[in-house]
């Protein structure tokens, strides 16, 4: 094994090693792809409270191979808090009250083989059974035509293997939460970071418009010089099989007064291209950072939301159970703010 998932394996060693790392984090191989006679595993790592009504945060990265960046900052956040669990009392007392669940790289395949989607071709953002309520964009919104065409969502009805191994993992880790954030990591075009939350399915508002807003807010508030665009995914474009979107209907189910909101980070390629051009003309330069000091940037630029999602959960009811007047003003609010 090299690269990324040789790292992870070598974190997850060193937890397994070390007698009091091992009591925080639990190191797992949730499934293993086998692409052409190539076995790629998928990892997780579990960090923190075991028990199951906690705050949960849900990180991943990965799901579209060829935006590696998006895997490699998992893994740098990852990384970056199992050597402080080492040293750092505050931290451990924070996850002794919350939990962490990171998928640092969903679709392996696509990471090494330098492919958006899986190895069947599928795009694991595109592969879930939620359909359109609205128009979509032809052929960028998912299609079945052809393999051989990006955005191909797969069989109807059935999830690939990756999606599948996150779907165990997610509702085993967070099905009993009070409270759930997940964040996906992602990178395409565009100038500025946009965080964007559900729905990809519908222009209409997100369940839980009030608690983002109050979310948001409080974001707003503790980093006035934050660098993201926070808005719905259907701000941008309409798709098909939104895999998001599809954890968040089934939750509703299992866990109807569970307050679950999935973000997903789409870092802006456009700065990294312009400073360096030539990136144009290499297959994975669009989607990432090819020098290694604007890589570390990345890396350093999104420690500050990663802490906030941490510490949000750890204090949520102050924006995640709102007493009605609150919850009036916030409606209103983030009704004004993103849906007029
Ligand atoms: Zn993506």
């Amino acid at each position: 094994m090299t690269g990324l998932l040789a790292d992870l394996q070598k974190l997850g060693r060193m937890v397994n090693q070390d007698d009091e790392l091992k009591k925080l984090v639990h190191f797992e191989t949730l499934k293993e792809i086998i692409y052409k006679n190539e076995t790629f595993p998928i990892f997780s790592f579990t960090i923190g409270s075991n028990n199951p009504e906690h705050p949960t945060l849900f990180m991943t990265g990965g799901v579209h191979g060829l935006e590696r960046v998006g895997a490699q900052l998992a893994w740098s956040l990852l990384k970056t808090t199992i050597d402080r669990l080492v040293w750092d009392q505050s931290l451990k007392e924070l996850f002794q009250n919350i939990r962490l669940v990171v998928v640092p790289l969903v679709n392996p395949v696509g990471y090494y083989k330098f492919k958006r989607s899986n190895g069947n071709d599928v795009d694991l953002m595109r592969n879930s059974p939620v359909i359109s309520k609205e128009k979509i964009p032809f052929l960028l919104g998912g299609q079945r035509i052809s393999k051989k065409i990006a955005w191909y969502q797969g069989t109807k009805d059935i999830l690939e293997e990756e999606n599948a191994a996150l779907y165990t993992k997610f509702f085993e880790s967070c099905k009993k939460s009070k409270c759930i954030l997940a964040i996906d990591f992602h990178s395409g075009f565009g100038m500025k970071d946009r965080i964007w939350f559900p729905y990809s399915y519908t222009k209409e508002p997100f369940d839980h418009v009030a608690e983002i807003d109050a979310f948001t807010t409080l974001f707003e508030e503790t980093h006035p010089y934050h660098i993201y665009k926070i808005e719905p995914q259907s701000k941008g474009y309409l798709l098909n099989g939104d895999i998001w979107d599809y954890f968040f209907l089934e939750m509703r189910k299992v866990n109807p007064d569970a307050i679950f909101i999935p973000l997903t980070l789409e870092m802006g390629s456009w700065t990294w291209v312009r400073k360096n051009p030539w990136q144009l003309f290499s297959k994975q330069g669009i989607f990432n950072p090819m020098k290694v000091h604007r890589l570390k940037r990345t890396y350093r630029r999104h420690h500050l939301l990663y802490d906030f999602l941490l510490k949000a959960l750890r204090s949520h009811p102050v924006w995640s159970e709102l007493d009605s007047t609150n919850k009036l003003k916030h409606l209103n609010s983030g009704m004004t703010r993103w849906y007029e």
